[in-house]
């Protein structure tokens, strides 16, 4: 069922899944293992001090990639526990220290919003909190309107995501950090996606949280962060208890490589944003004008033109997900979330924004990064539009016959 030479790995378009650790990454990580391998909290040597020291420089490059300080950074193990912390610790805080006569308990955010979201919200509502759920229209883009409508003064924070991992549609942060200063309401955004693909600043978009991954811009696994503004000062209840590291907000050793890894990934994506987002934007479009013409009757999902520059997802009336993912063997691909695609259901992202279950069945999603070339995208133009065809010609299941070129 595979037509891949042995040894030959598919080409990769999961990108928003996971990325390659960029080889410049490594080699800022490499000596924090073997050489400077002290505890950075150790401060009675200079393996300790090394430590710490390579750490307060990326946490500095973090910083800068959203026009934050430093000391509003927050190192995670990722952006699950970062949405986790932003969403649970300002719920608990609030309600643990009321501050005038107005219990704080309402949280808003979006049907379409990762797991790790939206669970932090259910856990949440089983502690009595109230959770709004905004639906969103079949753009995928917030309804402004339908947001400010959801505030009321009971309303403590409103998280929606920057830039969406399935969809891959931006959100208008601006206006929402507007509206929710002007309520005074806090405003979460989970960036995961977003940092270092497009332009972020928590000052200009009014932004009180926000929360990062490592491995989804070419930096190492098992690292993230949280920024939480300073003034005025977002308070948190931490959900780790221990030690009292970054600043009391999370406990436990940091992991000196990951963070260096992840100084780098910023640095690197900073200096390469502009560049790179055209490249990856032109690729894109040439996958889908050729996948349209080859692909009768192919939709795109989510709004087109505020989209993540390397982010595709499409659907394929008369196909499933499975069956495409299984007649491509030569590329990589996926439905939507990696935690959850292994159940074979529609993606309730793609149900909120109203599509059919036949639509959303049909639909794939395709992520373009940095070692994406074009001969990558004309050969999954190839191998997609052959198996359509095939699929939709008679349910015959065989393997693309397109020839791999790279
Ligand atoms: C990947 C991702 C997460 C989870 O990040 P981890 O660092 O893997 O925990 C959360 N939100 C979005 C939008 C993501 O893409």
């Amino acid at each position: 069922m595979n037509d891949l030479a042995p040894n030959t790995l598919p080409i990769y378009l999961d990108n928003q899944a996971s990325t390659p650790v960029d080889p410049r990454v490594l080699d800022a990580m490499l000596p924090y293992f073997t050489v400077d391998y002290g505890n950075p909290h150790s401060e009675s040597h200079i393996y300790g001090h090394r430590a710490m020291a390579a750490i307060d420089a990326a946490r500095a490059e973090i910083a800068a990639s959203i026009h934050a300080d430093p000391r509003e950074i927050v190192f995670t193990s990722g952006a699950t526990e970062a949405n986790n912390l932003a969403i649970k610790g300002a719920a608990r805080f609030a309600r643990q220290h009321p501050a005038g006569g107005t219990v704080k308990d309402h949280v808003v955010t979006l049907a379409t919003e990762h797991k790790c979201v939206l669970e932090s919200c259910a856990a949440l509502e089983s502690d009595e909190y109230r959770v709004t759920y905004l639906p969103v229209p079949e753009s995928g883009l917030v309804d402004l309107a339908a947001l400010a409508a959801a505030l009321t003064e009971r309303t403590l924070l409103v998280s929606v995501m920057a830039a969406h991992n399935e969809i891959g549609v931006i959100q208008p942060l601006a206006e929402i950090g507007a509206l929710c200063r002007s309520r005074g309401v806090l405003f979460h955004t989970d960036a995961a996606q977003a940092l270092g693909k497009i332009p972020l600043d928590v000052e200009a978009m009014k932004i009180d949280l926000m929360s990062m991954s490592s491995h989804k811009l070419y930096g190492p696994k098992g690292v993230g962060a949280l920024y939480m503004r300073r003034r005025p000062r977002v308070r948190l209840t931490p959900l780790i208890d221990g030690g009292g590291q970054e600043r009391g907000m999370r406990s436990g050793s940091l992991p000196t490589p990951l963070c260096v890894g992840f100084g780098r990934a910023c640095a690197v994506a900073r200096e390469e944003m502009e560049t790179e987002a055209a490249r990856l934007k032109a690729m894109r479009e040439r996958l889908r004008k050729t996948l349209a013409e080859r692909i009768p009757g192919l939709l795109v999902n989510g709004d087109l033109e505020h989209r993540l520059p390397g982010s595709l997802n499409v659907s394929i009336p008369g196909t499933t997900a499975p069956e495409l993912i299984e007649a491509c063997p030569s590329i990589a691909i996926s439905t939507g979330s990696a935690c959850t695609s292994a159940v074979v259901e529609p993606s309730y992202v793609l149900r909120a924004l109203g599509l059919s279950d036949e639509r959303a069945n049909g639909s794939v999603r395709l992520g373009l990064g940095r070692f994406t070339g074009d001969a990558d995208i004309d050969y999954a133009a190839d191998a997609l539009a052959a198996a359509a065809a095939r699929l939709r010609g008679g349910g015959v299941k065989v393997t693309t016959g397109a020839s791999r070129t790279t």
